[in-house]
């Protein structure tokens, strides 16, 4: 990790593709007493990836992106080989921030001929995200333990957007006993609320704008919090009246749930999250807000 470069003057960073390799060069690093951040992503980089990297960039002495389009944790029915792969435009947008590595493994790298181990969550992983697509959650945590165990970082930073998963690497790595800290980092929108997705790509003009009901109840939801209403219920309403607004946005859940457990609550007592997920057009989308009573 000693690159010739400055950081962040342009140049493209560099690329490792061994498991070995990244271990060694973090190792290294970390033996020079370097605090090495990780942020995990599957590529098709926008600013919602890029906070996070420069998260990592703020608060550590290196900084390694990984990009793994990562098979297990797509459903049999889902996009996984028509999922957006920008390789080039995203380590265009990374030569902009001092990025010492990015992992890059081929799929074979990270699950050898023969794999058959998962690490599973129980519990969280069952409800919301977890209950329209069973397999996900498993899929998402054996990678993120495979990569904690590929380059053995710090800190490894993560997005609110995907809160719920938030929530299970959380639970995994604690249960594990892995020795990093995990950070989750605020949902970056679009001026008119949508949540930067990889997936936004795939929204035609007209889902584009329906799409904009899912951050819209979730706005709802927050100010009638702000304003004192604390009973869940009357918020959750609040909510599916303006996901009615559009009919044909296709809503999967609408939930008021406890931030950390994530079961529903009927009082807005404690920390609490509004979640939501809806299919528009061909693509499906997920979005949160915290709640602070
Ligand atoms: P992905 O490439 O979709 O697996 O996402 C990689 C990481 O970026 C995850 O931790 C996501 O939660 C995070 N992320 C995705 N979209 C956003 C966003 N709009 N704002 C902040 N973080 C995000």
């Amino acid at each position: 990790m000693t690159s010739a470069d400055p950081p962040g003057t342009g140049s493209p960073p560099q690329i490792v593709k061994s498991v070995d390799e990244i271990r060694q060069r973090v190792r290294a690093a970390r033996a020079s007493g370097r605090r090495v951040g990780v942020v995990p992503t599957m590529g098709a980089l926008h600013a919602g990836h890029l906070s996070l990297v420069a998260a990592s960039v703020a608060e550590c002495d290196a900084t390694v992106v990984t990009i793994f389009v990562n098979p297990t944790q797509f459903g049999p029915s889902e996009d996984f080989t028509k999922y957006p792969r920008t390789l080039e435009a995203d380590l265009a947008a990374l030569a902009a921030y001092p990025v010492d590595l990015v992992f890059m493994p081929p799929a074979d790298e990270m699950y050898r001929p023969g794999h058959t181990t998962y690490v599973e969550v129980e519990g969280l992983t069952r409800c919301w995200e977890g209950a329209s697509r069973p397999t996900h959650f498993r899929g998402v945590t054996t990678i993120v333990c495979k990569l904690f165990h590929a380059v053995e970082p710090d800190v490894a930073y993560f997005g609110q957007k995907d809160y719920q998963q938030s929530r299970v690497v959380r639970r995994m790595t604690a249960d594990l006993d892995l020795p990093v800290e995990i950070r989750v980092c605020p949902i970056v929108r679009e001026p008119d609320g949508l949540a930067l997705s990889s997936r936004n790509v795939y929204l035609t003009a007209d889902d584009r704008r329906r799409a904009l009901v899912l951050s819209r109840s979730l706005q709802r939801a927050a100010h009638l919090v702000d304003e004192g209403e604390r009973d869940a219920t009357v918020v959750l309403q609040a909510m599916q009246e303006v996901l009615g607004e559009e009919p044909a946005v296709d809503l999967d859940y609408a939930v008021v749930a406890d931030a950390d457990t994530l079961e529903p609550v009927q009082r807005l007592e404690g920390p609490s999250v509004a979640l939501v997920a809806a299919r528009v057009g061909a693509t499906r989308l997920i979005d949160n807000c915290l709640l602070h009573p």
